[in-house]
């Protein structure tokens, strides 16, 4: 098997295992009891909290543990909204190509009575400052915008983002979930208010998040209880979980660079190719994407099949994000870069990491060309495209 499907989860490395299994058959007691064998679990806890805290140029008692980055994406923006609302501020700007964590929440406050203004996105899957700077409105309490998108892999000028928003003083929001564990984070140093991060997308457990709020920034409690996470976050802490975390985000922190220097070159190669199957094209920027990302759409293809077809071959791979499989519409995202509909239909996504190899590069590519050339002559859509019948578009 050859899994590259990494944006959509990690394996989780042999560090985090060992970091939580103590804390499941010995230490399991509640963070919350007194007793000595509950402040055991708290010690832990709060050891978590600021070695997690390092990695992401933050202090500790900004750092709220959530179930994962859908819950601190909805925290941080129904937070934001709470306080713009009290402010009589209801503006919050966005884009088309954020995770469905982020929109769906936008639209259910949109019912609400905000105004949502999402940013045309560039065809290489890019926003800038200046667009920010100008949507920017007295009214607005909220820009949300995503440090590196899932789909087709592209890393926004956060910098520059969070300079323009401190500058007209509205809070930055940024879903980092597929950047944490891969990019370099600063939070202070990126003007970064609220920043959401997933443990399973770098080689931690599933179901265990965080949520960055800059002190002074604002937090809701989403859920009712108890007063655990400063009352933030109601909800016995997951500590297998939170120390599982921390040590996945240490690990891939302190490998980050080499990492990224041999993913992206195995990715570049991956681009390249992919590149020599005719009519097809790169979906997101060559440049800033993230190390592990490759996407393309191929013309006269359905994705649906080309993922069976690759699965046959024992590979792992995506059409887009795994919250859309299943369904058939062609990615929001793909649309959102200007891909027309027929085109987006026919996109791949092969995410990869540090432990892919040269061979299964090599593998990928040939299955893809032979998979996507099976499809194609079987297809009565590309007769057409072929015999002049119906126009190529890409
Ligand atoms: C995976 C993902 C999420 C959701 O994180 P969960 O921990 O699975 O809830 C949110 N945003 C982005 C960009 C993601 O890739």
């Amino acid at each position: 098997m050859i899994y590259a499907d990494n944006a959509a989860t990690t394996k989780i490395s042999r560090a985090a295992i060992d970091a939580m299994l103590p804390y499941m058959d010995e230490f399991y007691g509640n963070p919350s009891s007194l007793y000595d064998f509950g402040q055991k679990a708290k010690e832990a806890l709060e050891d978590a909290r600021s070695r997690i805290s390092a990695c992401l140029g933050c202090n500790p008692r900004e750092l709220t543990f959530t179930s994962g980055g859908s819950e601190a994406d909805n925290q941080a923006i129904r937070s934001s909204a709470i306080l713009g609302a009290r402010k009589g501020k209801k503006h919050i700007i966005s884009t088309a190509f954020e995770h469905h964590a982020v929109l769906h929440t936008l639209k259910a406050l949109e019912r609400e009575g905000f105004e949502i203004t999402l940013l045309d996105v560039h065809e290489n899957g890019l926003v800038t400052a200046e667009q920010v700077r100008q949507a920017t409105r007295p009214d607005t309490c909220l820009v949300t915008i995503m440090y590196a998108n899932n789909e087709i892999g592209t890393v926004q000028p956060i910098w520059e983002i969070g300079a323009a928003c401190r500058e007209a003083r509205v809070l930055f929001h940024t879903d980092a979930v597929q950047a944490a564990g891969h990019l370099p984070i600063d939070a202070q140093a990126q003007n970064i208010d609220l920043l959401s991060l997933s443990a399973h997308k770098f080689h931690g457990p599933k179901g265990i998040g965080a949520l960055y709020t800059r002190r002074g920034a604002p937090l809701e409690s989403l859920i009712e209880g108890g007063a655990q996470e400063r009352g933030k976050r109601a909800g016995t802490e997951n500590i297998p979980a939170i120390m599982g975390m921390a040590a996945a985000l240490e690990e891939s922190c302190a490998h980050m660079k080499e990492n990224a220097v041999k993913v992206s070159a195995l990715r570049d190669k991956l681009i390249a190719g992919l590149s020599e199957i005719p009519h097809s094209i790169l979906n997101g920027d060559p440049v800033n994407r993230l190390p592990g990302n490759v996407n393309f759409c191929f013309e006269g293809i359905e994705g649906e099949s080309l993922l069976l077809l690759l699965d046959d071959k024992g590979i792992c791979a995506s059409s887009g994000s795994a919250c859309t499989s299943g369904s058939l519409d062609p990615s929001h995202v793909l649309l959102a870069i200007g891909r027309p509909h027929e085109v987006a239909h026919g996109s791949l996504r092969l995410t990869i990491n540090e432990e892919t190899t040269e061979a299964e590069a090599d593998c990928l590519v040939e299955a893809v060309r032979d998979v996507v050339a099976y499809l194609r002559s079987i297809s009565p859509v590309w007769r057409d495209l072929e015999s002049g019948k119906a126009p190529h578009i890409i």
